[in-house]
């Protein structure tokens, strides 16, 4: 079985990993000092992507006016989510605004905009 995970705190951490990755590649630039070509390369690319883990952060940012705060009914605590399901950040319980998906097993695809 595939594992989930609340998507906000799924954004959140593939935007630090971007930082991370960012910071990395700036770093190796550091070991072609002795040309000046392949070391701004580095840096650009390192900027890139700190660039666009800013991107995904404002994304978030976004993301976050939409989210619907509810009291998670297996650990009680207030838990922000996305869509139609998602996953209690604390537990990892699955979440539902749908009453009609209440009590079906946790799917993401119920996230995917429905056919009409
Ligand atoms: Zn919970």
């Amino acid at each position: 079985m595939a594992k989930y995970s609340n998507k906000i705190n799924k954004v959140r951490t593939f935007a630090l990993s971007l930082i991370f990755i960012g910071f990395i590649v700036m770093y190796a630039g550091i070991f072609f000092r002795s040309s000046p070509l392949v070391m701004t390369i580095f840096m650009i690319l390192g900027l890139l992507f700190i660039i666009a883990s800013t991107v995904v952060y404002f994304w978030i940012g976004m993301l976050s006016t939409k989210t619907v705060q509810v009291v998670c009914p297996n650990c009680g605590k207030h838990t922000k989510m996305l869509g139609r399901v998602d996953i209690c950040m604390y537990c990892n319980e699955p979440l539902t605004l749908d009453q009609s998906l209440e009590g079906k097993e946790f799917d993401e695809q119920y996230n995917r905009k429905q056919q009409k």
